[in-house]
């Protein structure tokens, strides 16, 4: 789920040992979602670039990652269309059960809250419960059934399948639309697309039902705005209130469970905890660079840079037999922790205290030089 996956991307250091993680989450949400494979494999390309690419001065790598996630996001949900209609005939089309009679009391609401004067008709003459159901809807919300408002929402009978005879007979309702929705229930996910496709030339937007029932909302906005078929609201609920424009930057903070990005870039700049994971960035910044060299600049014999060179190795393999809590959380690792990990990673126990008690150095070095950088740090902890 989108949710979970951004409340960890807010947890993790974002380095780039994190990427493959990162990369694997989002993915995973995404599909949950139905968002279909070739996006999804797109917004993956995009997320690997955040990694490397050059970020502006004064933002840290994460916030830059992100942001950058956040946009990749937004960018999938297409933009925000505000519904402008005073007088003629709106028409709905849909299969059956989508939610088209509940939709044209819902809109027919959000109308007449904005002064307008509507009725509601039904174009569904084979079935008396169909007219029965608007009506019954309609008057509760203290719309008139018929025709003579300035503006009329059609309601239409459905069709099991977008076989050609349904398509057919909805692009003959569509006719007498000044404007035509299509109705379509989040459920479907990435099937919107096709049906969007199907109905494009009669089709001036959409509109998306059940979205508070299913996971696939994600997925449905995304393939509309792939078909290039602007959504214009949104149904969350059964009740003629629970319909609203569709806002994607809303729509985007409400599943991510974030108020504002602002938000999330204050608790970013909170100095982080020193946890294992910053320690191993580092460790792996300093095996990128030539060690020999760097050890003659700092004035390290080099007797002992082959013995760094083979603690970076043992640590590399043990920071890889964690758990993410471990890495979070150094402080629950406790002997029977130790021993897994020992195990796992081909070293000793000995091996695993060491990279602790090495880890706890660097935090207090940490705290005393700031983030002054690593030469410094490293030239204060002996044969590294
Ligand atoms: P129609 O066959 O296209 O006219 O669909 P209806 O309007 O009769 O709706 C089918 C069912 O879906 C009904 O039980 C509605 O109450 C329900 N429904 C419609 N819109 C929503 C929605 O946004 N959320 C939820 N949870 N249910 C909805
Ligand atoms: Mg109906």
């Amino acid at each position: 789920m989108l949710r979970e996956f951004f409340r960890k991307l807010r947890t993790l250091y974002l380095g780039k040992e994190d990427l493959e993680t990162v990369k694997r989450d989002l993915q995973r949400a995404l599909l949950l979602a139905d968002v279909d494979v070739a996006t999804v494999r797109e917004v993956s390309k995009k997320v690997e670039e955040l990694f490397v690419e050059k970020i502006s001065p004064g933002e840290s790598r994460k916030m830059h990652v992100i942001r950058g996630i956040y946009s990749l996001l937004r960018e999938i949900l297409g933009e925000k269309r505000s519904f402008e209609f005073s007088r003629g005939k709106i028409v709905l089309l849909g299969l059956f059960g989508s939610g088209k009679t509940t939709t044209a009391v819902k809109l027919a609401l959000w109308l007449k809250k904005r002064g307008k004067k509507v009725c509601v008709v039904t174009r569904d003459t084979e079935r008396p419960a169909a007219r029965e159901q608007l009506e019954d809807l309609a008057s509760r919300v203290g719309v008139t059934y018929g025709e003579g408002c300035p503006v009329t929402i059609v309601d239409t009978p459905g069709g099991d399948a977008l076989d050609e005879e349904t398509l057919e007979r909805m692009r003959g309702f569509a006719e007498e639309g000044d404007f035509v929705f299509l109705v379509i229930p989040a459920d479907v996910g990435q099937y919107a697309g096709k049906m969007a496709e199907k109905l494009r030339e009669v089709v001036d937007g959409i509109i998306i039902t059940k979205m508070d029932g299913s996971a696939k909302g994600g997925g449905a906005l995304a393939a509309c705005k792939n078909a290039g078929v602007p959504v214009y609201f949104i149904g969350t609920g059964e009740r003629p209130e629970d319909f609203q424009e569709f806002d994607p930057d809303s729509y985007l903070k409400r599943i991510l469970g974030v108020p504002d990005l602002k938000e999330v870039a204050k608790e970013v700049k909170i100095p982080q905890e020193f946890t294992f994971r910053e320690f191993y960035a580092q460790i792996r910044e300093a095996k990128g660079r030539n060690l020999r060299e760097m050890a003659s600049m700092l004035g390290i014999p080099p007797s002992q840079i082959e013995e760094a060179e083979e603690r970076f190795k043992k640590y590399d393999a043990i920071y890889k037999s964690m758990t993410e809590q471990e890495r979070d959380h150094p402080e629950i690792l406790n002997a029977s922790r130790i021993r897994r990990i020992a195990k796992g990673s081909g070293t000793r126990e000995e091996d695993v205290r060491a990279m602790i008690r090495d880890y706890k150095r660097a935090k207090k070095l940490m705290k005393m030089v700031k983030g002054r950088g690593l030469q410094r740090l490293l030239r204060r902890m002996g044969p590294w």
